[in-house]
């Protein structure tokens, strides 16, 4: 009864995510997940998700979209970009590449309420929750889970999408490489004076970035990158120093701060696993790497590293092969890796070059920011990038109505 083909360890975003597409491809997939779902008090979430159109195409395949997007979604069809030490500026505009919007701002409990409920309706997916990882063994040709409530689970595959800390990661004995940010995030709920225009704005400033991502009502949620001593002082500020001190450094592109609810941090690392597979083993999201959330990837990322090898897994099933053979993982490390370590590299680049105030570097990315906008054909070719349009994308990123929404 506890045999299964895929044991995912992690019910976040990303883990759910990977359970659908294999159980949607007749895949029979346990999912043990240690928190009890998060009941929906309508209190909204203030870290929210730039969701980018290969994650929206990967949520209408696996059969969530409509209920995400019958949600308080906001399409946002503009970007700004600029430095506060200069005059460099990007805009990008959906309508240059002629798409009706770049991406969707989403709070998380919509979109984990939509993967739980199509979970929950198919039939070859099991979910163990609340229930925690405990200890796995690899034996021969089938991999044995052991959860804190002494239920044993086996399975011919073990995913991790247990996040950043990874207890199966650390007990498959995989090495990371980390680097602390030594800055903090923190993000918050805020109205402007002014309407956000269904644009996301981000200010480069010399501790690091603060963007302002457009919710419905009039409301922005913020990502606000700084050293992680002065985000302690700004979380003790009362509202109106707060917002005083919110409103300057955005440079009131938006008007006076007017309302805030929801200051909370969150501590930056990159992480990067040295490989994202083992024998019977693989990780994705979290547990395969964490972004700086300069450019909102981290969780369009994970999605597509869980399409991927949803992708691999539900292939090499089909052709009678072991699908927690090396061989066959091996498909699926060498296709995300790479990827996921050129978007990080350039997020990390990006932070360095913005929080540099040296002269002659401001001088450099000013131009440099310019030139790109002036950029033309290269500024789109980027801006598909960025929305998923583009690149070696998985067959679920590929959705036919997504097809012929962009011709
Ligand atoms: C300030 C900030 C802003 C961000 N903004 C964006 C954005 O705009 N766009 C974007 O794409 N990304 C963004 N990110 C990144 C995003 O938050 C993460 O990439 C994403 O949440 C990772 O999802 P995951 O499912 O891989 O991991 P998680 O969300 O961490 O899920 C892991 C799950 O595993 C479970 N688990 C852990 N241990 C065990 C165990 N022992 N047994 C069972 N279950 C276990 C946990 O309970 C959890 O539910 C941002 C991050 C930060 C810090």
């Amino acid at each position: 009864m506890n045999q299964f083909d895929v044991i995912i360890i992690g019910g976040g975003i990303v883990g759910m995510a990977a359970a659908c597409a294999l159980g949607a491809a007749g895949m029979t997939v346990a999912v043990v997940e240690a928190r009890a779902p998060v009941v929906d008090t309508g209190v909204r979430d203030a870290r929210v998700f730039a969701i980018t159109r290969a994650s929206e195409r990967i949520f209408r395949a696996l059969g969530a979209w409509d209920a995400i997007s019958a949600r308080d979604i906001c399409a946002f069809r503009e970007m700004r970009v600029w430095d506060a030490g200069g005059s460099g500026a990007v805009h990008f505009d959906c309508a240059d590449i002629g798409e009706p919007y770049l991406g969707h701002i989403i709070e998380p409990r919509f979109i984990q309420a939509a993967l739980l409920e199509r979970l929950q309706g198919l039939a070859g997916v099991q979910l163990y929750c609340p229930a925690q990882f405990r200890d796995t063994e690899i034996d021969g040709d089938q991999v044995t889970v052991a959860l804190d409530d002494a239920t044993t689970l086996t399975a011919r595959l073990v995913v991790a999408a247990d996040g950043a800390r990874s207890p199966l990661r650390e007990r498959l004995g995989i090495q990371v490489r980390e680097h602390d940010y030594r800055q903090s995030g923190l993000v918050a709920l805020v109205k402007t004076e002014h309407g956000h225009r269904e644009t996301a704005w981000q200010r480069f400033l010399p501790g690091g970035p603060l963007a302002f991502l457009p919710m419905s009502g009039g409301w922005s949620s913020i990502v606000w990158t700084l050293p992680s001593e002065e985000v302690k002082r700004l979380l003790a500020l009362d509202k109106e120093a707060f917002h005083a001190a919110l409103g300057e450094a955005f440079d009131l592109r938006l008007g006076r701060i007017i309302e805030s609810e929801q200051r909370k941090t969150f501590p930056l690392r990159r992480l990067h696993a040295a490989q994202y597979i083992s024998k019977r083993a693989a990780l994705i999201g979290d547990a395969a790497h964490t972004i700086h959330p300069l450019a909102g990837q981290g969780v369009n990322l994970g999605l597509l590293d869980a399409a991927a090898l949803a992708e691999v897994v539900a292939d090499a099933q089909a052709r009678g092969k072991d699908v927690g053979s090396v061989p066959v993982l091996r498909r699926y490390e060498r296709w995300r890796r790479g990827e996921n370590q050129l978007m990080m590299s350039a997020m990390d680049g990006f932070n360095l070059l913005f929080s540099n105030a040296r002269p002659p570097l401001r001088w450099a990315r000013n131009l440099g920011l310019s030139m790109m906008d002036a950029a033309g054909t290269a500024k789109d070719v980027l801006m598909r990038h960025a929305m998923g349009l583009e690149g070696d994308l998985p067959a679920l990123a590929r959705s036919p109505d997504a097809v012929s929404e962009t011709t």
